[in-house]
């Protein structure tokens, strides 16, 4: 420990990015992103990482310091190494991002180096590498009891046919074990050749992994003597991982990810950001690459009004929710004034939907109505057939900016109406930059919405243009008629008014 690092606390994280999939990031290296004041990123680290990341830490600077394959364009590693030390020098705390592993073909060993040298301090975050986890999700183990028993990481990046190349292909192919080679498409038909020639059989499986873990992974099988020749044939280009051994007959068996029903669908999730989770799991556990943009944030509007509502809640006959957003913002402010469920024994409860009543009865209470159809017409239809509505105080809870229809339709059947406008729906901007750059390049299939609001912000955020890019899949009627004005593309509309039911949707128009 030296005195500078003592002073400044800069720091520099080397820490592994994983394939691509972000569900393979690491903890620590999630931890990190989230806390960090600089992230000074490879062009192997998936986007979507770095697009969270901006949303968890939104002042956090992004450095694309990317080294992709030769590009002269690209910073050159002495550069990156001086641009780390003199981050960390200015007190920064710097995550310093590679795709797969730091330290496994990523030359983070060599900026560990200079760090060292510069007596700044690291820390080294493994990461989940391309060499195990593209094959795996191919399907295929790069070891496996009683078919192979070793495991060579290689880089194709040598050209075996130079003679100054350090790899002995010749032992590798005597060895007998799995071979996994990174960064070589090029190479691959030499590579296959010396292998061949170093006694290895013709026949020996063969597979190439292109974009391992994202969705548009793909993979070719064939032998070492014909891999090369199929590489080319289907036009696999970088990034991709070989895998050379018996392992690879293995595919047929347990071949996985490829197989899942949404599979290589690119699914844009637009809902706000405290109900994503649900939908975006759902979504990727079907195979679906899902573009996470928590396009609004739900932020409480002051709370006095519905404090004072809350109040006399008494002289309400009825209160009506339209969505789960309201149900949090209400249990919030009841929690806030040190009441709970009882404080609502007396007032009779509407929802729109079912996500709504969910919601309430996580509260322990359940809806007087839940309409047929989730809309606020229907609210009201099933609200017009009871004896107990007319002329009656209700109370309606709801976000800035609501539709008219509710408080209108209920003075005309003799209701005086308070309205409290408890939240809003705010865009976040910035976390839609890779949503953007994916619409114009016409890579997103799909974009869900389970709400007006989220179709408005949507549209704000990445512009009318190319919000009608991708077709929608809608979770309701009025969230349809929102797209349609916007001239979006309506492919599938829930039945249910839920995250489930969008979900069948999807899979429905998938199908
Ligand atoms: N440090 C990285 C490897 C960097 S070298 C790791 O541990 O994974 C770059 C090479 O990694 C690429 O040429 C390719 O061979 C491989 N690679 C990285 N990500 C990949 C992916 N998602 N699918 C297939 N190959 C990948």
């Amino acid at each position: 420990m030296t005195e500078r690092k003592a002073a400044t606390h800069g720091i520099v994280y080397l820490a592994g990015a994983g394939p691509g999939d972000p569900g393979l990031l690491t903890v620590r290296a999630h931890d990190l992103l989230a806390t960090c004041d600089v992230i000074a990123t490879d062009a192997l680290a998936n986007p979507a990482i770095i697009a969270t990341a901006r949303v968890a830490n939104p002042n956090v600077d992004v450095l694309d310091v990317g080294k992709r394959g030769g590009s002269s364009a690209s910073a050159s590693q002495e550069d990156i190494n001086a641009l780390l030390v003199r981050l960390a020098r200015d007190g920064k705390r710097v995550v310093r991002l590679k795709g797969g592993d730091p330290l496994v073909f990523g030359r983070g060993s060599e900026e560990a180096q200079a760090l060292a040298e510069a007596g700044v301090a690291f820390e080294i975050v493994p990461g989940v590498t391309a060499g195990v986890a593209a094959p795996a999700y191919a399907g295929i183990p790069v070891t496996h009891r009683g078919v192979a028993t070793s495991v060579t990481f290689v880089t194709g990046h040598e050209d075996p046919s130079k003679s100054e190349t350090q790899t002995d292909w010749a032992a590798l192919a005597r060895a007998g074990g799995t071979i996994v080679l990174y960064m070589g498409v090029k190479t691959l038909p030499r590579i296959a050749d010396a292998l061949m020639k170093g006694g290895m059989s013709p026949d020996t499986p063969a597979a190439a992994v292109q974009w391992g873990t994202h969705a548009r992974q793909r993979t070719v099988t064939a032998t070492v003597s014909t891999i090369a020749e199929a590489v080319t044939r289907d036009e696999l280009s970088a990034p991709v991982i070989s895998v050379i051994g018996d392992v690879v007959a293995l595919r047929d068996e347990i071949g996985w990810f490829e197989r899942r029903p949404l599979f290589g669908k690119r699914i844009v999730v637009t809902r706000a950001s405290a109900q994503a989770a649900g939908l975006r799991a759902r979504l990727a556990e079907l195979g679906a690459e899902v573009i996470d943009v928590p396009s609004l944030r739900i932020e409480p509007l002051d709370p006095a009004p519905l404090r004072a509502a809350l109040d006399r809640i008494a002289d309400y006959a009825w209160l009506v929710l339209t969505s789960q957003n309201a149900v949090a913002v209400l249990w919030g402010v009841l929690r806030e004034m040190d009441r709970d469920a009882r404080a609502l024994a007396g007032v009779r409860i509407a929802c729109v939907g079912r996500s709504t009543a969910d919601a309430l009865l996580g509260h322990g209470i359940a809806a007087d109505v839940m309409p047929a159809r989730f809309v606020a017409e229907g609210v009201l239809e099933a609200m017009a057939t009871r004896d107990d509505v007319r002329g009656a105080r209700v109370l309606y809870v709801a976000a800035e900016g609501a539709r008219d229809v509710l408080p209108s339709g209920l003075s005309e059947l003799g209701c005086a109406v308070d309205l409290v406008h408890a939240y809003r729906s705010v865009s976040t901007g910035e976390s839609a930059e890779p949503l953007r750059d994916a619409l114009s390049r016409g890579e997103v299939d799909l974009a869900t919405f389970a709400s007006a609001s989220a179709v408005r912000g949507y549209v704000e955020a990445v512009g009318a243009e190319l919000a009608r890019r991708a077709p929608a899949v809608s979770i309701g009627p009025v969230t349809s008629d929102s797209l349609r004005d916007s001239e979006i593309e309506v492919v599938a509309e829930a039945e249910e008014a839920s995250i489930g039911g969008l979900v069948e949707a999807v899979k429905r128009w998938v199908s």
